[in-house]
């Protein structure tokens, strides 16, 4: 027994390290905003700057604040999950390009670089995606049959020079993705691998909280595949027109809507529904592009030397996070699913009374002991409506007031975010139900 208590505990203690599990707002150093930029015209945007998730730095560069980062951080760990699950192997590779191997793919010349220069005045570039630099860096590696297959991801920083940046962080010119490479000995080991992570895929989306939403779609494939797949999630603010098949739960991109793709999936051409949709993952058979370019081989078992056959899958958070407030919240703000949410509980004191106060105290510092996520709005000064108003833009799914009234009728008033109506509870009733939904 005691065993097993140092067990739990070390596992707690290793789990929980490192992230905040309960913070005051009035040490918070953002605050909330009745009105976003004005040319500010995307509703992701608007609602995260007014809520002090982000901030504006220029036209399509956002900075993450504390809220906004522990969101982010939350969507990373589920797809780093997922990722592990398919047996992903993480790295963390470097923005700053040599022109030397994008010269030999003929990518150098991409509109979409940013690029620097070194002191002594040679070219550098600016990351935005990083087959070149991750295949050169395995031939150091990889020589034999025997190493293969396996697949590497990570999250980094991509820049890209995207002409149009209008929808908040959905479209930056300087984001996180994470990008992920497969490497196999030919095309049928590298199916069966694009498989899982297509499965691996539809799992992170739903567990965000957008999977009913977002649709395995065909798009264009490229020389090494028919098809590649993109998950589109339904918007009216994205940027892609998909076609969906509601029965069997695809789409087809525009760009290969046409009658030789329908008839070749089995699909009606009068049960398709145009919609438009958001890019919020990528997964792509590059077959042999890259490793042929840059002489990337490995020996069979015979002893010949043949080219690693590969695949790039990517996502971006910050456009997951962007589309989930786009699809998530409703005309007071944000309604951010349990998985995602910055934290778990909004704790809101209401009133200056010392029985109020004394309450709320013994309420924080129990929920201290629990490990459960609280933002706790302990701001004196500030009206009732106010506090209302800054939780629903806010988004946090849980809410529980602490007033005159909670402690006259003995306990808490709680209310979920996506609810009218609140109730009162006590607090082991409230430690209990967030406990299960923590766990979620
Ligand atoms: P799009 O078609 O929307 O321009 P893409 O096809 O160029 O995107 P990929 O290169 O496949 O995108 O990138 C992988 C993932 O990275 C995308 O599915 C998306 O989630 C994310 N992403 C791409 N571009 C951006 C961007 N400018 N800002 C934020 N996220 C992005
Ligand atoms: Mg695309």
């Amino acid at each position: 027994m005691y065993i097993l208590k140092i067990i739990l505990y070390t596992l707690t203690k290793g789990l929980f390290s490192g992230s905040i599990r309960i913070m005051r707002q009035t040490k918070l150093f953002t605050k909330t905003k009745k009105e976003a930029p004005s040319d500010e015209v995307s509703k992701n945007a608007e609602l995260l700057i007014r809520g002090g998730f982000i901030h504006k730095e220029m036209a399509g560069v956002y900075s993450y604040l504390p809220l906004g980062l522990r969101v982010l951080k939350k969507i990373e760990n589920i797809i780093r999950e997922e990722m592990n699950k398919v047996g992903g192997q993480e790295v963390f590779m470097s923005a700053l390009q040599n022109p030397e191997i994008w010269l030999k793919t003929n990518r150098w010349t991409s509109p979409v670089w940013f690029s620097t220069k070194l002191a002594s005045g040679t070219d550098l570039g600016l990351a935005f995606t990083h087959e070149e630099p991750i295949t050169q860096m395995l031939k150091e590696q990889i020589s034999s049959y025997r190493d293969l297959p396996f697949s590497i991801y990570q999250f980094q920083t991509k820049f890209r020079n995207e002409v149009r940046a209008k929808s908040g962080i959905m479209r930056t010119r300087e984001f996180i993705m994470k990008d992920l490479y497969s490497f196999d000995i030919d095309e049928k080991t590298h199916l069966e691998f694009y498989e899982k992570a297509q499965e691996a895929y539809k799992k992170i989306f739903e567990r965000i909280g957008i999977g009913h939403l977002t649709y395995l779609t065909f798009a264009s494939g490229g020389t090494f595949a028919k098809y590649s797949h993109e998950f589109q999630t339904i918007t009216s603010t994205g940027e892609d027109t998909i076609y969906i098949d509601e029965e069997k739960n695809i789409a087809l991109n525009k760009e290969v809507y046409n009658d030789e793709t329908i008839n070749s999936l089995g699909l009606n051409k009068d049960k398709l529904v145009e919609k438009r949709a958001v890019e919020v993952g990528n997964i792509f058979t590059l077959g042999t592009r890259f490793s042929d370019a840059l002489d990337f081989k490995y020996k069979t078992e015979e002893g010949d030397s043949k080219s690693v056959f590969m695949g790039s899958y990517g996502i971006g958070p910050g456009r997951v996070m962007g589309t989930v407030v786009e699809v998530l919240s409703d005309d007071k703000g944000v309604v951010w699913p349990q998985s995602i949410a910055p934290f778990t509980l909004h704790l809101l004191s209401l009133g200056e009374g010392e029985k109020v106060l004394k309450e709320v105290n013994k309420i924080y510092n129990v929920l201290l002991k629990k490990n459960i996520e609280v933002l706790f709005d302990d701001r004196c000064g500030v009206s009732p409506g106010e506090k209302f108003a800054d939780a629903d833009l806010l988004g946090i799914p849980f809410r529980a007031v602490v007033s005159e009234r909670s402690t006259k009728e003995g306990g808490i008033e709680l209310k979920k975010r996506i609810e009218e109506k609140g109730q009162i509870i006590s607090l082991d009733e409230l430690i209990n139900l967030l406990t299960k939904e923590s766990k979620i």
